[in-house]
């Protein structure tokens, strides 16, 4: 047999750090510090400049820095010790039911920001989940699509416009690789998908030990037109979307056939992924069932997330593009074209359509919603579903959302954890009495490594702005909205999320007179960092940034509101870690869950927060603020109107006066003791280590269970 031949990145780096390929391909590196630390001193610059992309690094150091490191006996011990630390965690052996993992399948995985394939919290949580089954050590495979072309970089016009920029994607430029044997040989599979055979290369993405495969389009053997198949996400319209779904759902199976992986539990995050229902129950028909005893075995392992508070968010396709994709298909469930629709037909208003969501409810046996707020609105929601049913006992439950601890805490909180609450805090993260040792911490040091994150935020904005006036000029104004006039010393407050108008970015705009005092206050100023991308095709969203952006950007305020171009997870990062405040403002209940006050609640930033989704269960009274009108309207403006009012009050009586309150030591006392709170309480609790435990316990035990009774107690 011929031995493969070598990378170039094999070819260049020495022998000795031959290993640094290994890691720089295992997006591991990204959740631990001495890793990451390991591609800082390689080459500061580039870890800049990449934007944090070791692969990038790697490939543009000159080599002789690599030779110097190689003689290096400082680098070479931290470079065996990370080594050490990485095949202690992605090999060995997993968990007893190791062969027959749990297959997660998402639209987006959102796992670091050189990997631009989500577009916001549902991709984030996809990957904070994928991260998590590592650490756990569960038997994990997640599938998903890789987009050439990502979501879209932001970039606004003079006039505040959003533009949407596509930069492709280059594959040799991220930690990616096509799946296969190592020896060059790529995996295709071909999807039916209407009238045509799409081919797909597998591309395989290690997080860990969790194995993310990522399918591609793209391919010579497609059209023109289906090559775009798998371009963007969230792009072109039903019948793009209906193609893409077909992929997702149908396609994942059939990449895990191929790559001869037979998951026991199958887990749908969000209705995008359901018609993989379809083609598990197709091939239960096959092997000789009814189309009823399929669905059993089918229900038995399926789990189903859902994300979406309001009826019109829901997936939905008109019965035409079912025909048309689906005609071929329901013969072979030996159903016949109602009976098929039936599966996931759901009337919202006057209009009946083919529901991704009533489909993956119809087919799976356990379903959830992501917080406890969205589990009662979601119970209601599907009531009719269960007619028979009260309402408190429609089978859907709730997981609470949490976030990946190792990658969310900034550098400077982690190395307080470490020193106060347990050199292995990260290990044993779900147990409360080791937070409540958050008390230790010395005021002085919680506050100080605040400051640190606080001006590590400072200099990135600056920067930013500094390297957009050198490639374009930008003019005066739109200078005065990059960050650049803040004041590092006094109150920040971070707003940073998808322009959705339900989101009310703007609720904060709503008196403008009683802002500007706030924000004017001579002594006690009041600061804003504004960041988040609204949907390429949602107009009312680019409008309403727009606004906001030209507030920002006029004089009157001074360069105290600032906008940040470009959400993504790089951006999110320096602001759930640098600013004091994080402000959230939804139209209760359209907020499922909302992860980035978690994120930020555990670098000590306080939440100030309407009460839903998550902050419904996290708030108690002392660890951040409620934004509570105390009353509820049927008109969106009145409640607009009071939610405002609400802000405005708790921002004037509570939140600025705690924070200017200093002592002799200029420590504010009383802000620090709620930071302390706010990490103590929600650290334990909204973390993934708690919900993938929870999704273990109550999810994937049980379907595990059920798949081997209805097998005659063996795994299938
Ligand atoms: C965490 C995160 C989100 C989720 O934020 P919410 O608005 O709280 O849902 C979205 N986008 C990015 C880039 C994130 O890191």
């Amino acid at each position: 047999m011929d031995k493969p031949a070598l990378s170039p990145l094999q070819k260049k780096l020495p022998p000795r750090l031959a290993r640094l390929e290994e890691l720089a391909y295992n997006l591991w590196w990204s959740w631990h510090r001495a890793s990451r630390d390991l591609f800082k001193q390689l080459d500061r610059t580039l870890w800049t400049t990449t934007r944090h992309n070791p692969v990038r690094i790697l490939q543009e150091i000159p080599q002789e820095s690599l030779h110097e490191l190689a003689k290096d006996p400082i680098f070479l011990r931290d470079f065996d010790a990370v080594l050490m630390e990485m095949d202690k965690d992605t090999r060995g052996s997993p968990q007893w039911y190791s062969k027959n993992p749990i297959a997660y399948l998402s639209a987006e995985f959102g796992l670091h920001a050189s990997l631009p394939i989500y577009s916001g919290g549902l991709g984030v949580l996809s990957g904070d989940h994928a991260k998590e089954a590592s650490d756990m050590g569960l038997p994990f495979v997640a599938v998903g699509f890789l987009y050439e072309q990502g979501y879209f970089r932001q970039k606004l016009d003079p006039s505040g416009w959003q533009e949407a920029i596509y930069p492709p994607l280059n594959t040799a430029e991220v930690a990616l690789r096509p799946a296969g044997n190592g020896n060059g040989d790529r995996h295709f599979v071909s999807v039916r998908v209407g009238e045509r055979d799409i081919y797909l290369q597998i591309w395989e993405v290690l997080v860990g030990r969790t194995r993310l495969y990522l399918m591609d389009a793209d391919v010579e053997q497609n059209a023109a037109w289906d090559r775009q198949l798998t371009a963007r996400l969230y792009g072109g319209d039903r019948e793009m979307r209906i193609q893409q779904e077909i992929l997702l759902g149908i396609g994942s199976v059939q990449i895990l056939r191929c790559l001869g992986i037979q998951p026991v539990v199958w887990h749908i995050n969000e209705g995008h992924s359901a018609f993989m229902v379809l083609e598990r129950a197709r091939e239960f028909v096959g092997q000789g069932m009814s189309f009823e005893e399929a669905k059993a075995h089918v229900r038995a392992g399926t789990v189903f997330t859902t994300h979406t508070p309001v009826p019109a968010g829901h997936d939905t396709f008109h019965f035409a593009l079912i025909d048309k994709y689906f005609n071929h298909f329901w013969p072979q469930l030996n159903l016949s074209r109602e009976e098929f629709l039936k599966l996931g037909s759901y009337k919202t208003g006057h209009e009946e359509t083919f529901n991704m969501t009533k489909l993956a409810l119809e087919m799976a046996g356990r379903a959830n919603a992501v917080s406890a707020l969205h589990g009662e609105v979601s119970r209601k929601m599907w009531h009719n579903l269960w007619p028979d049913k009260p309402v408190n006992e429609v089978p859907i439950g709730h997981v609470t959302n949490g976030v990946h601890l190792a990658s969310w805490t900034g550098e400077a909180m982690h190395r307080l954890y470490r020193r106060y609450i347990s050199p292995d805090w990260l290990t044993h993260q779900d147990d409360p009495l080791l937070w409540a040792r958050v008390e230790e911490i010395p005021d002085e040091r919680l506050w100080e490594a605040h400051i640190y994150l606080k001006r590590k935020m400072f200099s990135t904005m600056r920067e930013r702005a500094r390297e957009a006036r050198m490639q374009q000029a930008t003019p005066p104004d739109q200078l005065l909205c990059s960050g650049i006039f803040l004041d590092p010393d006094a109150l920040v407050i971070g707003f940073a999320r998808r322009f959705a108008t339900y989101k009310r970015a703007n609720l904060i705009f709503r008196d403008i007179e009683r802002l500007k005092a706030l924000v004017h206050d001579r002594y006690r100023p009041v600061q804003i960092i504004f960041a988040g991308k609204a949907h390429p095709a949602d107009d009312p969203g680019k409008l309403l940034l727009q606004q906001i952006y030209n507030i920002a950007r006029s004089p009157e305020f001074g360069g105290r509101i600032a906008f940040v171009e470009d959400y993504d997870m790089h951006v999110s990062r320096y602001l759930i870690q640098g600013v004091d405040v994080w402000l959230n403002t939804p139209r209760k209940p359209m907020e499922a869950s909302g992860t980035s006050g978690m994120k930020a609640a555990l670098n000590g930033i306080l939440n100030l927060s309407i009460l839903d989704g998550w902050w419904a269960e996290a708030y108690n009274g002392r660890n951040g603020w409620a934004i509570d009108a105390g009353q509820t309207y049927e008109d969106p403006n009145l409640q607009d109107d009071a939610d405002a009012a609400a802000l405005y009050r708790v921002l004037e009586e509570q939140v600025v006066p705690l924070f200017y309150k200093r002592d002799r030591d200029d420590i504010p006392r009383g802000w620090v003791s709620m930071m302390k709170e706010a990490i103590r309480t929600v650290g334990p609790r909204f973390s993934t280590r708690r919900m993938v435990q929870e999704y273990l316990d109550e999810y994937y035990i049980p379907a595990l269970k059920d798949v081997t009774a209805l097998n005659g107690n063996v795994i299938p």
